[in-house]
């Protein structure tokens, strides 16, 4: 007898598993959820000037089929399919994603350096730190013109605190002969990773898609439940507005280390080591322009300190919807992601002022277009960081909680970055939901 299954959290992987026990016919599950909406930090919100921002810059791909028939269901041709146009800004140039594969747009001395730390470097492996690995396996060149500056922009922690085992499809390894290739026969290579095509809702922003996904079983989902105590005996969940409910299997997808510290009786060792789990904050600043969308490009990356964000999306490109009245012949914007940490800290205040003059600085955009909007959704929990003790961290709370019937899951929830997007997301819950009903071992989560 499965019994009552309870989810913590509306976003991609809790609705991913209340989708899957209601395909499999089990619906004796709920979903509690913070929040006064679905879909997490793949939601997206509209601003007081009618501009749409997702949270952060995220593109719709994917590696399981279970998602593409979760994204045909809910959005059918209601899509659009983008090739990726993406670059680095360096040395005051465009250098085409992934940079380490494409030198040769970089200027001559810089271009020599990288080419000759490519050479040199003696080779990496998984077992390393991160700031020792993108040494051995970039050489000195790209490392200090890229890899390091850009890495902490995004992680906003220590490379030397990182594991490089989360590297796999993540990040483009080039040899020394691609790139000496590339330089020479003046040859791009732009097509590397995968998501060089990708997809976007045509309204409503990437929560768009959660939004529908939901509306199957918008009956069994609770908004505004916090969960703030569990008793993992009387499998009893307590929350912030008081209610109380019991389940048999728990599904969470908040934030590990935050659900450890709500157990009742959690053994303090267990405590310790998911409060050691680490991730760091992210602002999302989305500039409204009222200027023509001219720029065809996705999305850009920025490893310089001229601008405060690692990356910038061209928003109205994804959709025109993203802009009021879809009107692109008069409305742009540009969404922006600057992370912060107690290793890199980030003022508030003035923030919108100092990423739209990181536009401009940056060769965003030309000249003084008029702003028309300024929007900021703070992020607490951006990135899982994959830091040095994170396995032996999982390995000790997760089997716990297996123990107990709590299925901790998705981003935050298994805290692994490499399997931390959408459609892993996703994934994961539809696996757990499969597991609790059906005894089926998961396919994407493992230890
Ligand atoms: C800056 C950024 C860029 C990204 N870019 C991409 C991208 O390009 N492509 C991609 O596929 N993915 C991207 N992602 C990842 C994507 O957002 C996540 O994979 C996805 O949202 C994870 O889904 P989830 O359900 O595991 O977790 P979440 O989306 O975090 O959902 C967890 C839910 O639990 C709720 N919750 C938390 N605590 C409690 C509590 N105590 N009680 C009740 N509810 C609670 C939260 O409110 C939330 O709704 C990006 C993420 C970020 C931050």
């Amino acid at each position: 007898m499965t019994g009552r299954v309870a989810i913590i959290g509306a976003g991609p992987c809790g609705l991913g598993a209340a989708r899957e026990l209601s395909r499999l016919g089990h619906d004796d599950f709920v979903i509690y959820e913070r929040s006064q909406h679905v879909g997490g930090l793949a939601s997206s919100v509209v601003d007081p000037a009618g501009f749409t921002w997702d949270h952060g810059g995220h593109v719709v791909f994917s590696h399981f089929g279970e998602f593409d028939r979760l994204l045909q269901e809910a959005l059918g041709d209601e899509v659009y399919e983008h090739d990726r146009s993406s670059y680095i800004r360096v040395a005051g140039r465009w250098v085409p994603y992934p940079f380490q594969n494409n030198l040769r747009h970089l200027p001559p001395k810089e271009a020599l350096e990288c080419l000759i730390g490519l050479i040199k470097a003696p080779g990496g492996n998984p077992d390393m730190d991160f700031s020792s690995w993108m040494e051995a396996v970039f050489g000195a060149g790209i490392t200090r013109h890229f890899m390091r500056p850009y890495n902490f922009k995004v992680w906003a922690t220590p490379a030397e605190r990182m594991s490089a085992r989360w590297i796999g499809e993540r990040v483009s390894v080039v040899d020394y002969e691609r790139a000496l290739r590339s330089i020479l026969f003046e040859e791009d290579d732009v097509s590397w990773g995968p998501n060089n095509r990708f997809l976007f809702p045509m309204v409503g922003g990437t929560g768009e898609i959660y939004r529908r996904v939901a509306l199957r079983f918008a009956d069994r989902i609770r908004l505004g439940h916090e969960l703030v105590a569990l008793d993992p005996e009387a499998k009893l969940l307590r929350f912030t507005n008081g209610r109380t409910d019991t389940y048999d299997h728990l599904i969470s997808t908040m934030p590990l280390d935050l659900l450890v510290a709500r157990i009742e009786g959690a053994p303090e060792r267990i405590r310790q080591e998911a409060a050691a789990l680490t991730h760091n904050s992210v602002y999302m600043v989305g500039i409204g322009y009222e200027q023509p969308l001219k720029d065809d490009r996705s999305w850009l990356y920025f490893p310089e300190d001229n601008a405060p964000f690692y990356r910038a999306t061209n928003f109205a490109k994804y959709s025109p919807a993203n802009v009021p009245d879809a009107d692109t012949a008069r409305y742009s914007s540009y969404m922006t992601e600057v992370s912060f940490s107690p290793w890199k800290h980030e003022p508030r205040q003035g923030l919108e002022e100092r990423v739209e003059r990181g536009l401009r600085a940056a060769g965003v955009v030309s000249g003084r277009p008029k702003v028309v909007s300024a929007h900021v959704e703070t992020i607490p929990y951006g990135y899982p960081v994959p830091t040095l003790e994170r396995d032996r961290i999982l390995r000790t709370v997760q089997p716990w909680l297996m123990e107990h019937d709590i299925y901790s899951r998705g981003r935050f929830g298994a805290w692994r970055y490499e399997a931390g997007n959408m459609d892993h997301a996703v994934k994961m819950g539809i696996d757990a939901a499969r597991r609790i009903i059906a005894d089926k071992p998961e396919e994407l989560w493992s230890l």
